[in-house]
């Protein structure tokens, strides 16, 4: 399916946006129309440009050094339609929003079930790189890896991936991500470099792991293919792109091809309402009603099945480790265009039932 790409008014001279010469259809029964998306993106961007709150996380010394200021947005429809305004063409790491699209990796390698049972997909109330967590699990008889969007779940998935080295491990988990932004994605050798000198938490829940017999090979091998998996360099419209493959059901809206099945998209989408934004899934489902995940380098991705994905990037954090205006934007936008998976679509009514 082709993608149009439509200039929004205030884009940046960084990624120009052209107009599609192409005349376009109108978009299937349901969507949001171009000029919704875009008034809604525009109004999004307009609003929390000016914020400042937050700061740029800094326990991977790489990340201190971004750029706070950069903010941009996209949305990509499951028709392929794609909006973005600002900073859209400025690369920064996955982090943690590589973690559902691996998930479903080893969802259709391992089987749904293998998955749940092996790794969990329960919140675990604590923080994302939580060892206290791991032990709690452990001892109720849980996953003691809580589920795959925390570190210890999500280095064990990459662990648990089929790889006969260390180099097919990483060939996996590069490619499965490329399939979902549909292009070929490179690692970002500075964060790599910084991320795998300061990672001594990691190492230990690695470690932790393999005593709990959860990673079946070399528990080094996983952690370095996990660190590299965050190192991703993505930009907002890769994302965009990835969380609209899932909002198809797994079906790559720009390639046409089928990453993933419907079963496992819709397991995905779970798990990124349960556990999406760190300590902070819950209020996220609460408010905005969308599944969604974030990471540490400033990007959220967000999906409104059936219907669009979007994502924004700002590297300023909250507590929780979520972009101030990622959130916000993305808030603004799924607010206006009503797309909480949530709330029912009221028909007028029919009146009383007569029998
Ligand atoms: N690479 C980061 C870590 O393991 C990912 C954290 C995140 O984005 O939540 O600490």
């Amino acid at each position: 399916m082709a993608v149009a790409v439509l200039a929004a008014a205030g884009a940046s001279a960084q990624a120009p946006a052209q107009p599609t010469t192409r005349p376009r259809p109108p978009p299937a029964a349901g969507l949001p129309t171009d000029a919704e998306l875009q008034s809604a993106m525009q109004r999004a961007y307009t609003a929390n440009k000016g914020v400042t709150e937050g700061k740029n996380a800094d326990y991977i010394p790489a990340l201190a050094k971004v750029d706070p200021n950069l903010f941009g947005i996209a949305i990509l429809t499951v028709d392929g339609r794609v909006f973005s305004i600002g900073d859209t063409g400025q690369a920064f790491s996955i982090q943690s929003i590589s973690k559902p699209f691996v998930a479903a990796k080893l969802m259709s390698e391992m089987g749904i079930q293998q998955v749940e049972e092996k790794l969990g997909v329960n919140a675990t109330g604590e923080a994302f790189n939580s060892i206290e967590a791991i032990e709690r699990n452990k001892e109720a008889k849980d996953p003691p890896t809580g589920n795959p969007l925390v570190n210890a779940g999500a280095i064990a998935a990459v662990g648990n991936l089929k790889a006969a080295n260390a180099d097919a491990r990483w060939s996996s988990v590069l490619d499965t991500l490329g399939a979902f932004a549909g292009r070929n994605l490179v690692m970002d050798q500075e964060i790599y470099k910084s991320e795998a000198a300061t990672n001594t938490r990691n190492r230990s829940i690695a470690d932790l792991l393999k005593a709990y017999e959860v990673i079946p090979g070399n528990p080094a091998e996983a952690l370095d293919v996990y660190t590299r998996q965050c190192s991703v360099a993505v930009n907002v419209k890769d994302l965009a792109m990835m969380g609209a493959t899932l909002a198809t059901g797994g079906v790559n809206p720009l390639t046409g091809k089928r990453v993933v099945s419907p079963d496992v998209a819709e397991r995905t989408l779970a798990l990124m309402m349960t556990a999406g934004l760190y300590e902070d899934s819950g209020a996220w489902a609460f408010e905005v009603g969308v599944p969604a995940k974030s990471g540490v380098g400033g990007g959220i991705v967000a999906v409104v099945p059936g219907k669009y994905a979007v994502a924004a990037f700002s590297p300023r954090l909250d507590e929780a480790g979520n972009s101030v205006r990622a959130q916000k934007a993305i808030d603004s936008i799924v607010g206006e265009l009503g797309g909480s998976v949530f709330r029912v679509a009221q028909r007028p009514s029919p009146g009383p039932t007569r029998r």
